[in-house]
């Protein structure tokens, strides 16, 4: 049974009180959420040591980092340290995006350590192993894709992403729209090039109604992908991309009749102006599925910066609904993100999906900022190092430039503002 088809049998399951005591809801209110679909709990049962989390509507924002080795660059032991320092700067999932070196094996050693959900694009280990296999991508069967996806299942993937709306009509639409990075998702990439070779629909379209009933057997949460999604601000809100969300909504509908998790991903590259419109179609069309955004990235010439761009885009978007946000790491466009790429994108990404939970009014996110505020004005250094995003390079600040006087700090030293003031509303 999943998390859905518990919640509507009026089943309070153990990560339902978990993501309640974190995120301090009511459980029956947060079951009613699963049960229609508005929050996922991605939890498959066969990950060990998980500890669950949810993601949807009236929740703290989620932040995802994306891991995992290339085709140039695969070293196992980097992956689990991108982990760890992953999780202990807040990550809230991480997705496994191997392409290279063994990839089972590195799942299963990242599952093995993972305490957080853990997400995959099957595609791209499907695809992997066609072409080394097969000696290309045009091998590439549907059988092999369900295989690989019931693998991972059975490895205990918690969430996929699985590009089911990249369908015929929505290319043709691409191809007259004129784009001019037309696909730049890899999972998109990989199937247009099978769907044009072989003259075929998309076999996880076809094929939905298997993919469900594997995603419920494991309840593995689909991520349902945007293979479409524009890669510059020009391709940006495009009728491909919006065909392809409309598309997205109705397998929600159909995932939702068989209890399937849903979440919906988006774009991309977008504009400021046009980020609420999209937060807007996309709960609008997918009936208030959690929507998992890929940036948003806010300009296209921020390379070394993206991740500032994404952090711009992501508090945006999390004000106008988006209720899970993928990072964006300095190497975005450029390279494979090292260990220190990793926990630049994550702590950035929180500063984003906190200042979003701030503006909602969550109230664990603004008590965090009082707290912080009360210990500023008490110079309570301890505290405010605590209450920190970034608690390490807060520390690392603070050290390496020690002032003179212990309770004030080298910005104004002796002419301290806070300690002068206070120390006048107390004689006065
Ligand atoms: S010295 Fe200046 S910057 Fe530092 S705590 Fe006091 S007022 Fe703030």
């Amino acid at each position: 049974m999943t998390q859905m088809n518990k919640a509507r049998a009026g089943i309070i399951t153990p990560e339902m009180k978990t993501v309640a005591e974190k995120e301090r809801v009511d459980v029956s209110w947060l079951a009613r959420q699963v049960s229609e679909g508005k929050i996922v709990i991605p939890a498959n049962a066969r990950h060990r040591g998980l500890v669950p989390c949810g993601i949807g509507e009236g929740l703290l924002i989620k932040v995802n980092a994306n891991i995992g080795t290339s085709s140039d660059h695969a070293v196992l032991d980097e992956e689990l340290e991108k982990l760890r320092v992953s999780v202990a700067a807040g990550a809230d999932t991480v997705m496994d995006l191997s392409t290279g070196g063994d990839i089972s094996a590195t799942l299963k050693a990242i599952m093995a350590h993972a305490t957080v959900p853990v997400g995959t694009v099957p595609i791209y280990q499907a695809v992997v192993e066609t072409v080394d296999q097969e000696g290309g991508l045009i091998h590439l069967t549907p059988e092999k894709i369900f295989e690989v996806i019931e693998r991972q299942a059975e490895e205990g993937v918690d969430f996929m992403t699985v590009h089911c709306g990249l369908t015929r009509p929505a290319l043709d639409m691409l191809k007259t729209e004129g784009r001019i990075t037309n696909i730049v998702s890899r999972g998109g990439a990989f199937l247009t090039t099978w769907m044009l070779h072989h003259d075929r629909e998309n076999p996880l379209y076809e094929n939905y109604d298997r993919l469900l009933s594997m995603a419920r057997r494991y309840d593995v949460t689909l991520s349902l992908g945007d293979g479409l999604r524009p890669g510059c601000l020009a391709d940006a809100t495009d009728r491909a991309q919006i065909h392809e969300l409309m598309t997205l909504g109705h397998l929600t509908q159909l995932a939702w009749e068989q209890d399937v998790q849903v979440m919906i991903e988006g774009p991309g590259h977008v504009p400021l102006n046009e980020i609420e419109t999209n937060m807007i179609l996309q709960k609008k069309l997918c009936h208030g599925a959690p929507f998992y955004v890929l940036g948003p990235l806010v300009t296209d010439v921020a390379a070394g910066y993206d991740h500032v761009g994404c952090a711009i885009g992501g508090a945006l978007a999390g004000l106008a609904g988006a209720d899970f946000l993928c990072y964006v790491t300095p190497a975005e466009h450029l390279s494979l993100p090292g260990v220190a790429d990793v926990r630049e994108g994550v702590i950035v990404t929180k500063i984003a999906a906190h200042a979003a939970d701030i503006a909602k009014g969550n109230p664990i996110a603004v008590e965090r900022d009082r707290k912080m505020a009360v210990a500023r004005e008490n110079l309570d250094w301890d505290t405010q190092i605590k209450q920190a995003i970034d608690s390490e390079k807060a520390t690392r600040y603070r050290e390496q430039n020690p002032p003179s006087e212990e309770d004030v700090c080298t910005m104004c030293g002796k002419y301290c503002a806070i300690k002068q003031v206070r120390e006048y509303f107390k004689d006065s």
